[in-house]
């Protein structure tokens, strides 16, 4: 399929890469991924060409700044990412397309840079690595605290990624010895998945039903484990949710393919999310753009159910061209 528009694309501008983890990167590698990430021109264009990938939607790197702890230098490097990612898509409009880094220690600054990120860069959405860090350790997003920002982001009509970050230090103790499972092989998911369930059950969008939410990695898990969690918990503790928890998933979220190149998971997110829920995307440079690309094009779905998950649906949701 030509004409794909991949939503989990990262890129790193030269003061954020102290915040791009060497966990389970050898010096090597690191090295290289600092390379591939702060390439956002010819070289990547040629690698999205031969993909058949047209438009990349890049975010800062994970951890970013919610691994800044300290506010004002967080809130300064987000406003400075998100100047360096604009004038990247100013140099190629119809290529890149952009989520926006935001500092969430101070909600009213976060919501003032949202605001400018969106209205006066162009940038269609935002993008958070998890949790903010804290001196007392993390704060997540189902904070009443947060409420400001998510309806800036629902009045503004902007979705925001939840992309994963390593789990708090404090809550590592159940990889204690297996160090292997802590980061993308699945720590990752476990925190990210938790902190979707977290805003799910908080009620944040019965508060502010237009928030929206893309999870990367087809769902991080959830379209295949939500259910059994809507049955024990009208089975064991009822809920004060106006919903079941389900249809948040349906109605306020997407998942995106990223790093995630398998088609049973594909086909059972798409019986659960329905295909307008789901978008391309390949998580570069962690991941290859052609082993997504080569994957998603001969998956077996219909034809009108690639179009819209190729591209169509994120043309739709980030309102892209616009
Ligand atoms: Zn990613």
């Amino acid at each position: 399929m030509v004409g794909k528009v991949a939503v989990e694309e990262h890129f790193v501008c030269p003061d954020h890469e102290e915040y791009v983890s060497k966990a389970w990167m050898s010096p090597e590698m690191h090295r290289r991924m600092i390379g591939r990430l702060s390439e956002v021109g010819e070289e990547r264009l040629a690698r999205m060409d031969a993909a058949g990938i047209d438009v990349a939607v890049l975010s800062l790197v994970t951890e970013g700044v919610q691994a800044e702890p300290d506010a004002a230098r967080a809130a300064a490097k987000a406003a400075r990412a998100n100047d360096v990612l604009a004038s990247v898509i100013e140099r190629y409009p119809d290529r890149f397309s952009g989520l926006a880094a935001v500092s969430l220690h101070d909600v009213d600054v976060a919501v003032t840079e949202l605001d400018r990120a969106v209205r006066a860069l162009g940038l269609v959405g935002v993008c958070v690595n998890g949790f903010t860090t804290v001196a007392e350790g993390g704060e997540y997003y189902d904070d009443p605290k947060f409420l400001p920002f998510w309806q800036c982001l629902a009045e503004l009509g902007v979705p925001l990624y939840l992309h994963p970050r390593y789990p708090l230090p404090s809550q590592r103790g159940i990889y204690e010895g297996r160090p292997e499972l802590l980061g993308s092989t699945w720590g990752f998911g476990v925190e990210t998945a938790t902190h979707a369930l977290r805003l799910i059950t908080s009620g944040l969008f019965d508060r502010v039903p237009g928030a929206t939410v893309i999870l990367g990695h087809l769902g991080e898990t959830l379209p295949f484990t939500l259910y059994r969690m809507q049955g024990r918990m009208k089975a064991l503790r009822g809920s004060a949710l106006a919903k079941p928890v389900t249809e948040y998933l349906h109605e306020n979220f997407y998942v995106a393919t990223s790093g995630n190149f398998h088609t049973p998971t594909l086909l059972g997110a798409l019986l659960e999310m329905g295909a307008d829920r789901v978008l391309f995307a390949v998580d570069y440079p962690f991941e290859e753009m052609e082993e997504a690309a080569s994957w998603f094009d001969s998956v077996p779905i219909a034809a009108a159910d690639r179009a819209k998950i190729g591209a169509s649906n994120a043309r739709r949701l980030l309102e892209l061209g616009r």
